[in-house]
């Protein structure tokens, strides 16, 4: 069966999902591939590279120099499936059955020759012509993502935990870095607080759309210019919130943290906590994580997450897991119900906890340990939204804060369609 027959199948099959998010899992997972003329258009937001790669082949590998002249995200809408309109992130893949392409005039979406959608590019916000002082450009240090309602700020580009081969397995961040700087893209190592309070003050001055900001960098095992993971975490929110306070809803993703550091980060001004514990399970998470393991271990890692709610308010902890790394072919399941039963187990013991995780699509990066290998099926995602949805609602949960309007049509959060298949609400974002 090719591609497209297997995602209307998977349509017809799993009627109780959106269409919407299947399509958004199926390209999430396969990638795309763009048409020059695709790729020829000017005035869309880039592809920023905001921590990872997020592609399934190196940049050397890129014949049409890819890297550099698609964007971020894709937003597609109508098409025989009539979809509502829905956010996407490119992850770039020459051999994609997904193309976007220019056919009578409109960028279209094809899968295997057969016309999907209509595809958008996001706009490029007007702050993106601002300049630094440093020279650097602002979508380096302040890039957006999910439809302009995110500010992505990566202080930290690099991991610790590659120092020892204990990075996590499916990660390329320090090799990414790499990467990015033979490519002769300026990639800060680790930004200045100063640098990132003066490009935000273009985003306070022009801009309308981004509603929150994401702080997150690489692990710091023993100490980085001298200070401690959560000291040099608490200064960006710190030197951000003495600028503008409250003027974004402020999310950190750092390790997990004992309560008293977790107060230093409230104190600091974050709302939003994501210790992500990436996999479920503690023999999973120790061949996907050892550097985790090591450090903190799985049991310790999970507690911490729940503890963390004295301090954040559990609804604003939402740990994040890496969707479909459980099916990794080096260590991982390769029967999908088997999968899902392991990963809901996981979803159950939070949830009942009163905390919400949310997932993000595996991308097997070729530069990350796991290395280059196939997605897992589409039937695993649809399965695993299904799952996460009905243990969200079994336990009376309400839509995460910090991650825009839920449900299809709404949705901004670009890199899984766990905010697609909930329930549209009136809520302000
Ligand atoms: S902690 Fe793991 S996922 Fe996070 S940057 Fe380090 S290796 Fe990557």
């Amino acid at each position: 069966m090719n591609a497209f027959s297997e995602l209307i199948q998977h349509v017809e099959q799993f009627q109780a999902l959106p269409p919407e998010a299947l399509v958004k899992q199926d390209i999430l997972r396969l990638g795309l591939r763009f048409s020059e003329a695709a790729m020829s258009l000017s005035a869309f937001k880039p592809k920023d590279y905001f921590i990872f790669s997020f592609d399934l082949v190196e940049i050397k590998k890129m014949q049409a120099e890819e890297h550099r002249r698609v964007p971020e995200e894709i937003r597609i809408s109508g098409g025989n499936l009539n979809l509502r309109p829905t956010v996407i992130s490119v992850r770039i893949n020459p051999l994609s059955p997904y193309l976007v392409d220019i056919q009578d005039n409109q960028l279209r979406l094809s899968c295997e020759g057969q016309i999907l959608a209509d595809v958008e590019y996001h706009p490029l916000p007007d702050f993106y012509f601002e300049k630094l002082k440093s020279g650097k450009p602002m979508g380096e240090m302040t890039p957006v993502l999910e439809w302009g309602y995110l500010i992505y700020l990566t202080a930290y580009r690099m991991c610790q935990y590659f120092n020892k081969d204990e990075q996590c397995q499916f990660c390329d961040i320090n090799r990414n870095f790499v990467q990015q700087r033979k490519a002769g893209k300026p990639y800060t190592g680790i930004k200045d607080p100063e640098e990132i309070v003066e490009a935000l003050g273009h985003i306070d001055r022009l801009d309308t759309k981004a509603k929150a900001y994401t702080l997150t960098g690489g692990s710091i095992i023993t100490d980085l210019q001298g200070t401690h993971e959560v000291d040099f975490y608490v200064r960006y929110v710190e030197a951000i919130e003495a600028r503008f306070p409250k003027r974004w809803i402020s999310k950190a993703v750092v390790q997990a943290f004992e309560v008293q550091d977790c107060q230093r980060l409230k104190d600091a001004g974050v709302q939003i906590y994501h210790p992500n514990y990436e996999v479920w399970g503690e023999e999973l998470f120790s061949k996907i994580c050892p550097g985790k393991t090591r450090v903190i271990g799985f049991e310790r890692w999970i507690n911490r997450v729940v503890e963390s709610a004295q301090v954040f308010g559990a609804p604003n902890v939402i740990p994040n897991f890496v969707g479909g790394v459980e099916m990794n072919t080096v260590c991982g399941f390769s029967d999908v119900d088997r999968a899902i039963d392991h990963t809901a187990e996981g979803l159950d013991w939070f949830m009942s906890r009163g905390i919400v995780p949310r997932f993000t699509t595996w991308c097997p990066e070729p530069l990350a340990a796991l290395g280059p290998q196939p997605a897992p099926p589409l039937a695993y995602f649809a399965k695993l939204l299904l799952r996460w949805r009905e243990i969200f609602h079994h336990y009376g949960h309400q839509p995460p804060p910090g991650y825009g309007q839920p449900g299809p049509g709404k949705a901004v959060f670009s890199v899984s369609a766990f905010m697609d298949v909930l329930e549209p609400t009136n809520e302000p974002a």
